[in-house]
């Protein structure tokens, strides 16, 4: 049984679920200690307990220790089944997330599965819904799986109520190398408001527009979207070049004014367009898994995050698999795997 200190590397909820998706794939049971020892508020979240019970679901785990607040639990791995799966986060706990854990065991079984999650689609630390349909499923559509992502509900904090529908069609993962990102095709910046002054979606954008100045009028757009969707904010970057799309993200809180949550995010854009890397500051710790999987594959970003060590080493430790990374010019890194 592999033993984890929860509160290693990047310390938070990635570590477990990274744990439980690598143990459905590997076999191999492991016990945690420490959950989210990182965190000011340690232990499981309402999010963590759903990505665990979907984990147990889907692969026939056992889990002790599964319950709202526990620092530590013990996960033994059964085998994956595909098929037709509701689950439901009960909170603005990220739907992304609770497919994080899901998809590559369900990427890889012997028949489709058809997945409805409901929680939150556009909440602050997670992907929104956005990313994995525009950046990080396309990706992994390129290594032989179809992949088919909906949403039919917005889920704002705190309310949640969201919901997305993931088809997923299996195959095995072949390896891919996405070194070079092309040519750069068009920019888009969109700002949802849900049942809040909709000048908050204005002052966004012309915020947004200061930073992403040679992107044209037309590429920033506001977006109403049904007040009982809310109440909810959320700003959304997308830059789409010949090899991948890469979607950055800012959302409302209570005490963030418009204007600086919309300058980091584009700010986080600039960065990423000035670089010549494939990947952002979230693909990359997004991608080893699905590539370590494959048994190899590379992939160009930019600075490696704390989240992309932490998943690196839990590959290694589960796969034996290691990452290697180094620096190429304009700040860009190459990361190898297998
Ligand atoms: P905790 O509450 O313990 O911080 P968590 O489970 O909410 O944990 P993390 O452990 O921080 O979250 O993991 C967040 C995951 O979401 C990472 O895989 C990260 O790449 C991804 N992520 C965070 N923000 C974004 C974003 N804006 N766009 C895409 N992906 C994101």
């Amino acid at each position: 049984m592999i033993q984890i200190d929860g509160s290693e590397g990047e310390g938070g909820g990635q570590v477990l679920r990274y744990s439980a998706a690598l143990s459905l794939l590997t076999g191999e049971p492991f016990s945690i200690t420490s959950i989210r020892g990182g965190r000011a508020k340690p232990g499981l979240m309402r999010q963590h307990v759903t990505a665990l019970e979907a984990a147990c679901v889907i692969g026939g785990a056992e889990c002790t220790g599964l319950t709202i607040g526990s620092g530590e639990l013990t996960f033994r791995p059964g085998s994956v089944t595909p098929g037709e799966y509701h689950f439901a986060v009960g909170t603005a706990g990220s739907t992304g997330l609770v497919l994080q854990t899901m998809l590559v065991p369900l990427m890889l079984a012997d028949r489709p599965s058809r997945l409805v999650i409901e929680g939150g689609t556009h909440a602050v630390a997670a992907p929104p819904f956005e990313f994995l349909h525009r950046t990080l499923l396309p990706v992994l559509e390129r290594m032989g799986p179809k992949l088919a992502i909906s949403l039919e509900r917005h889920g704002f904090f705190p309310r949640g109520g969201g919901r997305i529908v993931v088809n997923i069609d299996p195959a095995p993962l072949r390896p891919i190398e996405c070194i070079e990102r092309g040519a750069f095709r068009a920019g888009k910046v969109e700002a949802l408001v849900a049942g809040l002054p909709f000048d908050i979606a204005d002052r966004e954008l012309k915020a947004a527009r200061k930073v992403l100045s040679h992107w044209p009028d037309h590429a920033f757009a506001p977006v109403q979207l049904p007040a009982e969707a809310g109440p909810g904010n959320a700003l959304l970057l997308e830059a789409e070049f010949d090899h991948v799309t890469e979607v950055m993200s800012g959302f409302g809180k209570l005490g963030v004014p418009a204007e600086r949550l919309a300058t980091t995010a584009a700010k986080r854009m600039a960065g990423y367009l000035a670089s010549q890397a494939f990947a952002g500051p979230y693909l990359q710790d997004q991608l080893l898994l699905p590539f370590a999987v494959a048994g190899r594959g590379a992939f160009t970003t930019v600075k490696l995050s704390q989240h992309t060590l932490t998943a690196a080493d839990l590959i290694e430790r589960f796969t034996g698999r290691k990452m290697r990374s180094s620096e190429a010019a304009g700040g860009t890194h190459l990361v190898e795997i297998g």
